[in-house]
């Protein structure tokens, strides 16, 4: 087995392609070794040694040693140099590098191979003793905090003591006599701290680091990132050694990062920063504030220090060149490490650059456009769920910010309004034209309404699963959750927070991107879906074959769904239609008749409700499909809670109040998720099902007549587990459709389909099928009954199940393939056996969710449905997926 690779002076054993083996950042060495930059030589101990050295018990391959040893000569004939020579000798740095970049691993080593007598050689060879003392400082510094542990604070409090002695408020300030020093008292605090002194053999040195690095594969820190990452601790990382090439030698000498391209806005220009005389850590610690790389972005930062590109103009034009070259050869924008040494220019990283949403979708644009990427290439580089960054207003980024508290970013986007504590007190303000904020301990499903109307949502308590956060999400409101440190006291209606005090009326703003929550109003940017996101858009539903509906009920919803691209209703779920105003009385009166007759006159007060939302909605949707699904839930959601609101109901009913509350209770449920809902409750009472079946043939006919474009109902019966449930409810549709055609004369075409919702629906598609012309996957109830898991329940295991690793994600969230999925394939294929034509989407959470749009489209669903503000991220992850 070769163990290690070679690469630098215009060649390299391996290649871009070769990540798994060499890691992300070896392997781009090499490749850029191969292109011909100026990259120093050095060589990648592989990712297979990582695999071997945790198999043999922390060891390593037996010719592990003589490759490292053969390959250290081929640097040293490639520098001139020799490791551990004690007139010229080489220096390394020893660079952890894993597929994927990942936090945990071990930093970077510096310097390695100097000690008591190369400091000395390399003084004189340079003619620079202070940057001979000054790199050595920095390997002991570096090497004992990464490889031996020891904690870096304790040599910067050394040099922050040596220069308030000597009064210098710069490193630059110390004299190279005194530097040495310094190392003399930074090795005895080594020897005090670890009882042994410094390494002063290279090898000892270098295979300390080597093993470091290895060993950093197992930390906790790691092993968590991977966890949460899903990256297998299988793949283990690679260890870079490489020529030492110095950024600290002098004004001629700096050392920088670069992107190709601005990574927050994409604009095609050079973007970086680098300092003068320093290695690389400095850039990122801020010791020194880094200086702009090109004369541009000085200007424009009204910045007085000079750029590279004024200082050193030809390693400047030389970076350029090479950063074009490898955009070129990439094919993507790249983030860039460099050092120059003397006026010499060292490439030491690249890899493509991580970036905003925006930036993404205008690369992705810019380089159809330069002819760098094809339309389908591009529409592979925008990650789908990133989009939810672009559909919000967001916080101006030059605005000031007061914060005084800090929750989780629950739901992107930016608020401000007044603070009410209260769902009612949300809608009344509404109503009155005031903006405001929903600020709750946590919210419940009594609280839709006052979401709905507030402009974002604070709770003080629940993680990004909460019901607050999953709500808003939906909604594509801002939310900020779990805010621990509000004190909300809805009796005095005060919250407070860092011994600051907000009353109802009080302005605050949540930023749901940061999780931040600010005093005031705070300016705002609208989202702007520009011409970029119009042309990713259009690419990508050239090559989609997934249709994407939406699922909504308001006509609010339905409009923000369709300017989002939606392409008709997939799940219009009719009960939310119920609890709004007036409704709920009549909708009670219902729930609480006791007899046929008493139903049926609560629900003629329905009717002309319904076929009005009906209306409006299908006027809006202009022809487009439609599903509309009956009744769902248990009727005891619909109960009076509270005695006033029972006295209403038994005064609208006229019966007395102690019947009515028997009859309440009767209808308590031990476990109403399995209990009398769905198409139970239409088994039991057909003459629901009639009402909102009329309601929907009517509004489809008048819609129609207004339009001039008739939408086709697809009306869906939920929770069917027999297909005797179906046939009933079906048989009460049908005759509701033939009653309302001979009444007005107009033909309606429409569809009777179920939703899957349930195992037994999945196992028996092939029977429910005959009765039914589509499937929706619902796949959140699908999901609770698969598990045997209730949804509103599972916060307080679930977590623990993703920390304890028994699964990966939350299959709430994300769709458990293994085991719902398996159930959606098998009523898919089981559907079509029997009605090759069915019609086959989902609806739920799932719709919405990137990696569950791709299982979809591998088992060949028709369409997904998603809320509305996830209809752009279904758009671009079906056509992903279709790729
Ligand atoms: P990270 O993965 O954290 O970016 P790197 O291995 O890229 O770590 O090293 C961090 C920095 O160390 C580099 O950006 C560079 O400035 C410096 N560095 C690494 N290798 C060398 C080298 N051979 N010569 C000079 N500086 C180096
Ligand atoms: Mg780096
Ligand atoms: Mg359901």
């Amino acid at each position: 087995t070769k163990w290690v690779y070679r690469f630098g002076n215009g060649s390299a054993d391996g290649a871009a392609t070769m990540k798994n083996l060499l890691g992300g950042k070896g392997a781009n060495l090499a490749e850029m070794s191969n292109l011909g930059l100026p990259v120093p030589p050095g060589f990648t101990i592989t990712t297979e040694v990582c695999t071997y050295y945790y198999d043999h018990g922390q060891s390593y391959p037996d010719s592990l040693a003589g490759d490292v040893e053969a390959a250290l000569a081929a640097v040293g004939d490639a520098t001139g140099r020799r490791f551990g020579d004690t007139t010229n000798p080489l220096l390394l740095s020893v660079r952890s590098g894993a597929r994927v970049s990942m936090p945990g691993m071990m930093d970077t080593v510096l310097n390695l191979g100097l000690n008591d007598i190369t400091v000395k050689a390399i003084a004189e060879s340079s003619g620079d003793p202070r940057f001979a003392w000054d790199s050595y400082r920095r390997f002991i510094q570096m090497y004992s905090d990464v490889v031996m542990g020891m904690d870096h604070h304790d040599f910067e409090e050394v040099l922050e003591d040596h220069k308030a002695s000597k009064g210098y408020s710069l490193d630059t300030e110390i004299t190279p006599d005194e530097w040495i020093g310094i190392v003399e008292t930074f090795k005895a605090l080594v020897e005090k701290e670890l009882e042994k002194p410094f390494p002063q053999d290279p090898h000892e040195q270098l295979w300390g680091a080597i093993g470091a690095v290895f060993g950093s594969w197992q930390t906790t820190r790691a092993k968590t990132y991977r966890r949460l990452q899903d990256i297998p601790s299988s793949w283990g990382t690679a260890v870079n050694v490489q020529a030492m090439v110095f950024g600290n030698m002098g004004e001629t000498s700096a050392t920088g990062v670069a992107f190709t391209r601005n990574p927050s806005t994409g604009d095609k220009r050079l973007y970086g920063e680098f300092l003068v005389n320093a290695q690389g850590e400095d850039v990122v610690a801020g010791i020194r504030t880094p200086q702009d790389i090109t004369e541009v972005a000085r200007i424009e930062a009204g910045s007085e220090n000079p750029s590279l590109e004024h200082l050193m103009p030809e390693a400047f034009a030389e970076f350029q060149t090479i950063c074009d070259k490898l955009e070129a050869h990439y094919r993507d924008m790249q983030d860039l490490e460099f050092t120059i040494e003397k006026g010499k220019l060292w490439m030491l990283q690249t890899r493509a650059g991580k970036r905003t949403a925006k930036a993404a979708l205008k690369i992705a644009v810019d380089m159809v456009a330069e002819g760098l990427l094809g339309e389908e290439e591009a529409v592979m580089r925008v990650e789908p769920a990133a989009l939810d960054q672009l559909l919000h207003p967001t916080i101006d980024p030059s605005a000031e910010r007061d914060i005084f508290a800090t929750g989780l970013p629950a739901s992107p986007g930016a608020a401000s309004g007044a603070i009410v504590f209260s769902s009612d007190a949300a809608e009344a303000a509404k109503a009155a034209g005031q903006k405001v904020v929903l600020v709750r301990v946590e919210t419940s499903p009594e609280d839709i309404h006052g979401m709905h109307a507030a402009e974002g949502i604070l709770t003080s308590r629940g993680g990004m699963t909460s019901h607050a956060a999953v709500v808003a999400r939906g909604m594509g409101k801002p939310c900020v959750s779990g805010a621990g440190t509000l004190r909300i006291d809805y009796r005095q209606g005060i919250v407070t927070c860092a011994g600051k005090t907000f009353r109802e009326g009080d302005i605050i703003t949540i930023d749901g991107a940061s999780g931040q929550v600010l005093s005031g109003q705070v300016a705002m940017q609208q989202p702007t879906l520009s011409g970029d996101f119009g042309i990713l858009m259009s690419w990508a539903d050239k090559v989609r074959r997934m249709k994407v509906r939406t699922n909504a009920e308001t006509p609010q919803d339905a409009k923000v769904a369709l300017n989002f691209g939606a392409e008709g209703i997939g799940l219009c779920r009719t009960e939310h239609m119920f609890f709004e105003g007036e409704r709920i009385l009549a909708v009670r009166e219902m729930i609480l008749a006791e007899t046929e007759k008493g139903r049926r006159s609560a629900l003629s007060k329905l009717l002309p409700i319904q076929r009005k939302d009906f209306t409006e909605l299908f006027v809006i949707m202009q022809g487009l499909p439609v599903t509309v699904r009956l009744l769902d839930p248990p009727l005891h959601e619909f109960l009076p809670k509270t005695p006033a609101e029972l006295n209403d109901v038994a005064l609208a009913m006229n019966v007395p109040l102690d019947a009515l509350r028997e009859r309440a209770l009767a209808l308590e449920e031990f476990n109403p998720m399995l209990g009398h809902r769905g198409c139970r409750l239409l088994v039991s009472y057909p003459e629901i099902a009639e009402m909102q079946a009329r309601a929907i043939f009517e509004a489809a006919i008048a819609a129609g007549k207004e339009t001039g474009s008739p939408v086709v109902p697809e009306i869906m019966v939920p929770l069917v587990g027999l297909k005797g449930e179906l046939d009933l409810v079906r048989d009460v549709i049908v005759k509701t459709a033939d009653a309302v055609m001979a009444e007005t004369g107009t033909k309606v075409d429409y569809q009777v389909g179920t939703m899957v919702e349930l195992p037994r629906a999945a196992l028996q598609a092939a029977e429910i099928a005959k009765s039914a012309e589509f499937f929706s996957f619902g796949t959140n109830d699908l999901t609770q009954t698969t598990f045997g898991i209730s949804r509103d329940d599972a916060s307080s295991f679930l977590g623990t199940y993703q920390s304890k690793g028994l699964i990966e994600q939350d299959p709430f969230v994300s769709l458990d393939q293994e085991g719902v999925g398996e159930l959606v394939k098998i009523g898919s294929e089981r559907g079509r056996s029997t009605r090759p034509d069915i019609k086959l989407g989902i609806c739920g959470e799932h719709g919405g969710d990137p990696a569950s749009i791709h299982f979809c489209e591998s088992v060949g669903l028709d369409y997904v449905s998603c809320s509305p503000f996830r209809v752009p991220i279904a758009r671009l992850a079906a056509a992903q997926a279709a790729l």
